[in-house]
């Protein structure tokens, strides 16, 4: 079996050093160089798919965040990919967490991260979680009904609470959220009152937009609405309210700057010159999505006619999974052609029209169809760029394929 532990340390040198590869600047061309670098390293004899994560692209995503929303702390939202080597990255420039679970606390503690650090996003909580919170100093939540207001009365009454709300204008998201969680207007007040009687203080307001929101006026809108519940609370003699949690949904490229840019300006139109507005975030895919590349082996072959298909190490059950839950869209080059500087994409090569199917024995198991691809053999290589979000994190072990084996190789580019 794959242990990543082991790779690590075969590839990086000591036990539990997380040492690093400089590759040059260019950083597709040393994603290309590192992963060839391991499989002749590794000398697999059996194949098997691995993760690189380039550590030095976590570096520019923390720059590019921290120059356009410098106000806006992150707290990573470690459900979208749990990768250690990535929550400790993190870690160390600075960012804080966001927790849905027991299990997500206990893992971010394990880094040495104190539990002020972590917001436990997750507006619905079992109890023994609660607990656990409780016991261990995590205090601060969400909520969005009366019934967890009445849990957390009971289970942990000194935790800060901030209420989700329902982002009014959410409906561009590719994964949205507001059908399940937040507050709807008319019962703001109620879970206030609730709240305040339960001995409970609401530190502020929060919200989703949606994961992978594609229009920002979704952040201005939920902004304003969070400004009218900071005055409503006001109105009604309760703790002012200084904690604003404007939640994910960001992805890297002009989906982000466009957000940033309504932010900055939602956050000057409703919260001037606030000098004790705390204002934070959970991104995940911002941080996760690009700094992943998935490398899979080619197990099998089959040409019919002109059409060529393919038979992959990694699939929907594992981090395609993908496909189904995030709704994305995924991509994949052969190797061999990614590491001719002169033809990345295949230009010159006559192609095929290709499927290429997971490993498990399921018919929904099925990758890429009318996918053009040169002529490719077993045991060729493909290569997935930018497979970082809500991928090996939602992978099961159907059919045997273990999605949590797959090693991560940690590479790091120089951040330009
Ligand atoms: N916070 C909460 C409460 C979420 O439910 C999610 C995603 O589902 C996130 C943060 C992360 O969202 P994203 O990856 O879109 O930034």
């Amino acid at each position: 079996g794959t242990n990543p532990k082991s790779h690590h340390q075969e590839i990086l040198g000591a036990p539990g050093v997380k040492g690093k590869r400089v590759m040059n600047n260019s950083s597709t061309d040393g994603v290309t160089d590192f992963i060839h670098s391991i499989i002749s390293t590794t000398k697999q004899e059996v194949k098997d798919p691995f993760y690189v994560l380039d550590l030095g692209k976590i570096v520019t995503l923390m720059d590019k965040w921290n120059h356009s929303l410098p106000s806006v702390k992150p707290f990573y939202a470690v459900k979208c990919n749990p990768e250690p080597a990535l929550l400790g990255t993190l870690a160390l420039l600075g960012a804080n967490f966001d927790c849905a679970s027991k299990g997500e606390i206990e893992t971010v503690l394990a880094l040495g991260v104190s539990p002020d650090r972590i917001v436990y996003a997750n507006p619905c909580k079992s109890e023994s979680h609660i607990k656990y919170a409780a016991t261990v100093g995590v205090n601060l939540t969400t909520f969005d009904s009366i019934d967890e207001v009445e849990k957390m009365r009971k289970f942990h009454p000194k935790c800060g609470l901030l209420m989700r709300i329902k982002a009014p204008e959410d409906e561009g998201a590719r994964c949205p959220l507001g059908d399940k969680y937040g507050a709807l207007p008319e019962e703001f007040v109620p879970l206030l009152e609730a709240a305040n009687a339960a001995n409970l203080v609401v530190h502020g307001v929060s919200f989703h937009v949606g994961s992978g929101a594609t229009h920002s006026r979704a952040y201005h809108a939920a902004i304003a609405e969070a400004k009218a519940i900071f005055n409503t609370a006001e109105k009604f003699g309760m703790a002012k309210m200084h904690i604003l949690n404007i939640g994910g949904g960001f992805t890297l490229g002009s989906q982000f700057d466009d957000a940033a840019i309504t932010i900055k300006n939602a956050l000057e139109t409703y919260f001037p010159d606030d000098q004790e507005l705390m204002l934070i975030s959970e991104p995940g895919r911002f941080f996760a999505e690009t700094a992943f590349t998935l490398v899979t082996d080619i197990i099998g072959k089959r040409v019919r006619g002109e059409l060529r298909e393919y038979y992959i190490s990694d699939g929907i059950y594992g981090s395609m999974n993908c496909l189904l839950y995030d709704h994305a869209t995924v991509t994949a080059k052969p190797l061999a052609y990614t590491s001719n500087p002169d033809d990345p994409n295949c230009a010159g090569l006559k192609t095929y029209t290709s499927t290429v199917f997971g490993p498990t024995c399921d018919g929904l198991d099925t990758l890429l169809t009318n996918y053009q691809l040169p002529d490719l053999k077993v045991n060729d290589w493909l290569v997935w760029p930018d497979m970082g979000a809500y991928t090996a994190s939602a992978g099961s072990s159907f059919n045997g394929f273990n999605t949590s084996a797959i090693p991560t190789y940690l590479a790091y580019s120089i951040p330009n």
